[in-house]
């Protein structure tokens, strides 16, 4: 089966596009190792999101919601229904593993899917590819002694399994605030560790407030200009303004950010710079160096995750469908 397009990542970004190109009338395809919108499927059943429904719409397909920020849910079925009813062409538990030029001299790629449940190979072709993985599956690793052990994770989801404990939390934006805020309000004896001197300016404006006002109370713990040393199964060694302090705790959520996965950029053939992990591309299409292999979403903006969010990253989608039909 050839495709005009085929779409890796079936995130906002990914799925703008293929609705914008699909409305061109080329056929698409869209694959994804997980599921539609999985990132938001991962996030807090809690969370809310910073922008508000209209900034959060693709396709120029209303969303609907019953507050001017939705939340988690509310984007999930959005995005379930847009995709539905715009007939997209979706594989899911499909993890793309290679995308090589064909071998036959057509102007295609190949494109080398792994089902995730089967463990089957298969390949499809498709004229263009547009990589759009995002980078929530990446975590940013402290790099520090124990931090592969089972009471730590990248990614918090629920308080419920915390009540009774203490938990310690290290970052100090969005995903750390809210986690601490959550499980405060669930009971949880929270403390949090963050290497600045103070919380990030991109925390929601009506959040931060309410969390200086709780680390004020000591109703959550903080330790600022803290560098986080070890963990072990009960406690978090780290260096506090030059002192070590032993904090107890029965599990650690490292909420310090994702990058994207640039390896497999750059084994598609994709020139990634070294430093900011900026794919090389055309601004105005989002061809990448590689010709028709396109980018879009956050994965455009490279390691700097604060840079790209679903409201600009659904707009790549309509440059690269105009591209494409020139
Ligand atoms: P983030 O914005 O990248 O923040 C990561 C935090 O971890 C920062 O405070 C950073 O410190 C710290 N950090 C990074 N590496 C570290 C290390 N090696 N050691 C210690 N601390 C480290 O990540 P995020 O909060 O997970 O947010 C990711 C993306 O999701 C953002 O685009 C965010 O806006 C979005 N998000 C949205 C919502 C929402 O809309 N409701 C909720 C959560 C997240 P510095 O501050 O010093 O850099």
């Amino acid at each position: 089966m050839k495709y005009n397009v085929i779409v890796v990542g079936a995130g906002p970004a990914g799925l703008s596009a293929a609705m914008e190109i699909k409305r061109k009338g080329l056929s698409v395809l869209v694959l994804d190792k997980g599921a539609i919108v999985s990132s938001i499927q991962n996030f807090p059943p809690s969370m809310i999101f910073f922008s508000t429904s209209d900034l959060l719409e693709i396709a120029c397909v209303p969303f609907i919601a019953s507050s001017p920020h939705p939340t988690r849910a509310d984007a999930v079925n959005y995005y379930a229904r847009v995709a539905k009813s715009g007939g997209i062409e979706f594989k899911g538990n499909s993890k793309v593993l290679s995308v090589n030029p064909n071998s036959n001299g057509a102007n295609s790629y190949s494109v080398e899917i792994k089902n995730e449940i089967t463990s089957e190979v298969n390949f499809v072709s498709a004229e263009n590819v547009i990589i759009s993985t995002g980078f929530y599956d990446n975590p940013n690793m402290l790099g520090v002694r124990g931090e592969t052990l089972p009471n730590i994770s990248h990614y918090y989801n629920e308080p419920g399994r915390h009540i009774g404990q203490r938990v310690a939390i290290i970052g100090g934006k969005n995903s750390a605030v809210e986690a601490a805020l959550d499980l405060y309000r669930h009971g949880v004896d929270v403390v949090l560790l963050h290497r600045g001197e103070a919380l990030g300016k991109s925390v929601k404006y009506w959040i931060l407030p309410d969390v200086e006002n709780r680390i004020k109370n000591k109703e959550i713990a903080a330790y600022f200009n803290s560098r986080v040393l070890e963990i072990h199964g009960d406690e978090v060694l780290a260096d506090v303004k030059g002192k070590t302090e032993t904090i107890k705790c029965n599990f650690v959520y490292a909420l310090t950010g994702y990058h994207p996965d640039v390896n497999f950029l750059r084994e598609v053939g994709v020139e990634v710079d070294q430093h900011t992990g900026v794919p090389k591309h055309d601004p105005k299409t989002y061809e990448s160096n590689v010709p028709g292999i396109y980018i879009a979403g956050s994965i455009v903006a490279g390691y700097d995750c604060n840079k790209i969010f679903i409201e600009n990253g659904r707009e790549h989608g309509k440059a690269i469908a105009e591209s494409l039909v020139r």
